[in-house]
C-alpha cells in the first residue's frame, strides 16, 4: 500500500514543476504519466541522427537566462 501526501497526473512542465515545489516543501509527491517517456510536450525525440523538440524549444526562462 503507497502513501504519499500528493498525487500528480502528468509529468509535462505543469506536474513536474509542482512536484519539484511539493517536494521542496517537504510533501510526498507521486507523478502518474501515462506515456512511455516523462516531460509531455517537453520530451524530445530521436530520427535517423536528428533530435527534434515535441513542443517547445524555447522557454521563458531560458530567455531570462540568455540575457542575464
Ligand atoms: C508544437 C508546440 C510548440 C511549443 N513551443 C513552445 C515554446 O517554444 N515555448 C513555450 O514556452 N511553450 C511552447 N509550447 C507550449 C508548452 O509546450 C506547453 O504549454 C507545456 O509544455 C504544457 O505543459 P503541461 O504540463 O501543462 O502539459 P503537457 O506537457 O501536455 O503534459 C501533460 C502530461 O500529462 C500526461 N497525461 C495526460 N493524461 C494523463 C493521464 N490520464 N494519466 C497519466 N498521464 C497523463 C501526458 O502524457 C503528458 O505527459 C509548445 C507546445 C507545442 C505543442
Amino acid at each position: 500500500m503507497w502513501e504519499t501526501d500528493v498525487i500528480l497526473v502528468g509529468s509535462g512542465f505543469g506536474g513536474m514543476s509542482c512536484a519539484a515545489l511539493l517536494a521542496h516543501y517537504n510533501f510526498d509527491v507521486i507523478v502518474c504519466e501515462s506515456h512511455s517517456i516523462p516531460g509531455g510536450a517537453a520530451h524530445s525525440f530521436e530520427r535517423q541522427g536528428f533530435k527534434f523538440d515535441s513542443g517547445l524549444s524555447l522557454t521563458f526562462w531560458s530567455i531570462i537566462l540568455c540575457l542575464a
